[in-house]
C-alpha cells in the first residue's frame, strides 16, 4: 500500500523523525483555518499517491492568506498523474539551503536491505547521476548503526553541517522501515535549512501488505488511500489481484502459475492486463468474481484462463467455469487452458456446455497455444 505524503510523514513521525507542523484541507476555507494555527510562510501540497507534484504545479509556497487562497484554489481539482487532487497538505514552509535524498528499500538480488543517500535530491533526482548515490547493504540481522549511517552520509558528500542530522534521520528511518513493515521509505528532499536544521520536506512510504495482519492500525490508512478501482473491487471479492497496463486479462489458479502466465503472454508478444490468482479451489463463485473483476477493466480485449488441476480436479473446475459463464457474461472472448488431474473430463464438460459461453470460449491444450490465441484475439479488437 502506497501512502500519501501526509500519511507517510505521520508514519515516520512515529519513529521520532521530526516533521513540520501542518494539517490537511479539502476546501479553501479549511486551508485558511489550518493556516491560522501555523506560522507564515506555509507550503501547500497536493495529496495524491504519486510523485512529480512539484513539477506539475501541485506544490506552492504562500506568504499570506491571499496567496494561500490563490494556490489552494488552483491546486484543488488538478489532475496529477491521473489522480484528482481532493485534498492539500498545508505545513510551515522551510527555508531550504540544500536538498538531499535518502531512501531505504529491499534489494531482492542482494537479499539485503539497501540504504541510499545522495547529496543532490529534489525534483530533478531522476536526471541526476545514479553513480552519485552512496549505497549501503544492511544485513537484517545486523541493523543500521549510527556509525555505519555516518560513514555512508560522509561518503555521499553531504555538507559537514548536515552529516550528523542526516545519520540520525537514517537510523530512525531504518527502524521505521523494519518495525513498521515498509517495503520502501524515502525522503526526497531531505533539506538542510538556512538555519542549519534537517527537514523532511516529502515522505514516500510503501507498506508491505503481507504484514497487514500485525498492523490493525493500517485499516485507517487504507480507508483514505486511493486504490485502483479494479483493485478495490478485487479486495471486496477477496481475490489476489494486481492491475497492469496490457490488454489480456489473466485468471490462473496459484500465484506461480499466474506469474508464469504473465511471462507466456509476454513471450507471445502481448501484455497482461492484470495478475489474478484465484487460489486452489476454482469454484463457480470464485470464477464468477474473477470474471466480474476482469470485466471492470475497460482495456481487456481477451481473457486467458489458465488452470492446472492438482488437488482441485479439472472436472470440478470446468463445472465452476461453466456455471460462472452462465452467471456473468464476459466482456471479451475467453481462451481456456485446462490441464492436470481429470483434464480430459474437464474439457469434455466445457465442450458440452460450449453454447453457454458461445463461440467466445476457445479451449487450447497448451499454455503457449492458449497465450498465442489470447494475444491474437486481443490484437484483433
Ligand atoms: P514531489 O514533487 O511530488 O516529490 O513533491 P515534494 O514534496 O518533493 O515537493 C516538491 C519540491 O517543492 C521539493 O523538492 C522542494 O524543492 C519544494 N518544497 C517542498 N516543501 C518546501 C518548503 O517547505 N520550502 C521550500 N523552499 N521548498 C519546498
Ligand atoms: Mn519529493
Amino acid at each position: 500500500m502506497d501512502l500519501m505524503e501526509y500519511q507517510g510523514k505521520g508514519y515516520l513521525a512515529r519513529w521520532g523523525i521530526v516533521m513540520q507542523p501542518g494539517a490537511l484541507a479539502s476546501t479553501v476555507e479549511e486551508s485558511l483555518i489550518v493556516a491560522e494555527d501555523l506560522d507564515w510562510p506555509v507550503v501547500v501540497k497536493a495529496q495524491v499517491p504519486v510523485g512529480g507534484r512539484g513539477k506539475a504545479g501541485g506544490v506552492k509556497l504562500a506568504g499570506d492568506p491571499d496567496e494561500l487562497i490563490r494556490h489552494v484554489t488552483a491546486i484543488l481539482g488538478m489532475t496529477i498523474g491521473g489522480h484528482l487532487v481532493r485534498r492539500v497538505w498545508v505545513e510551515v514552509a522551510s527555508e531550504v539551503a540544500v536538498e538531499y535524498y535518502v531512501g531505504i528499500t529491499l534489494d531482492r538480488t542482494a537479499k539485503d536491505h539497501l540504504v541510499m543517500v545522495s547529496a543532490s535530491g529534489g525534483v530533478d533526482i531522476e536526471q541526476s547521476d545514479p553513480a552519485a548515490i552512496a549505497r549501503l547493504h544492511v544485513d537484517p540481522l545486523d541493523g543500521l548503526s549510527m556509525e555505519a549511517a555516518a560513514s555512508l552520509v560522509a561518503e555521499a558528500g553531504l555538507a559537514t553541517d548536515a552529516q550528523h542530522g542526516t545519520a540520525e534521520v537514517l537510523v530512525r528511518l531504518y527502524r521505521c522501515y523494519v518495525e513498521g513493515d515498509a517495503e520502501l521509505v524515502e525522503v526526497n528532499p531531505l533539506a538542510l535549512t538556512v538555519g542549519g536544521q534537517m527537514r523532511c520536506l516529502d515522505a514516500k512510504v510503501t507498506l508491505d501488505d503481507n504484514a497487514a495482519f500485525r498492523h490493525p492500525e493500517w485499516d485507517e490508512l487504507r480507508a483514505s488511500v486511493e486504490l485502483d478501482p479494479r483493485e478495490r473491487l478485487a479486495r471486496d471479492r477477496g481475490l489476489n489481484y494486481i492491475g497492469l497496463d496490457g490488454t489480456v486479462g489473466i485468471i490462473a489458479n496459484g500465484a506461480g502459475l499466474a506469474m508464469a502466465t504473465l511471462d507466456v503472454v509476454d513471450a507471445a508478444g502481448g501484455a497482461a492486463a492484470n495478475f489474478l490468482d484465484i487460489g486452489g479451489g476454482a469454484n463457480a463463485a470464485v470464477m464468477a468474481a474473477a470474471l466480474e473483476v476482469i470485466n471492470a477493466d475497460p482495456k481487456v480485449a481477451s481473457i486467458l484462463v489458465n488452470i492446472f488441476g492438482g488437488i482441485t480436479r479439472c472436472d470440478e473446475v470446468a463445472n465452476g467455469i461453466a456455471q460462472a459463464l452462465g452467471n456473468v457474461a464476459a466482456r471479451a472472448p475467453i481462451v481456456l487452458r485446462l490441464d492436470g488431474t481429470n483434464a480430459e473430463e474437464g474439457r469434455a464438460i466445457l465442450a458440452s456446455r460450449a453454447p453457454a459461453g458461445g463461440s467466445r470460449l476457445v479451449v487450447r491444450d497448451t499454455m503457449l497455444d492458449a497465450a498465442r490465441t489470447a494475444v491474437e484475439l486481443a490484437a484483433r479488437r
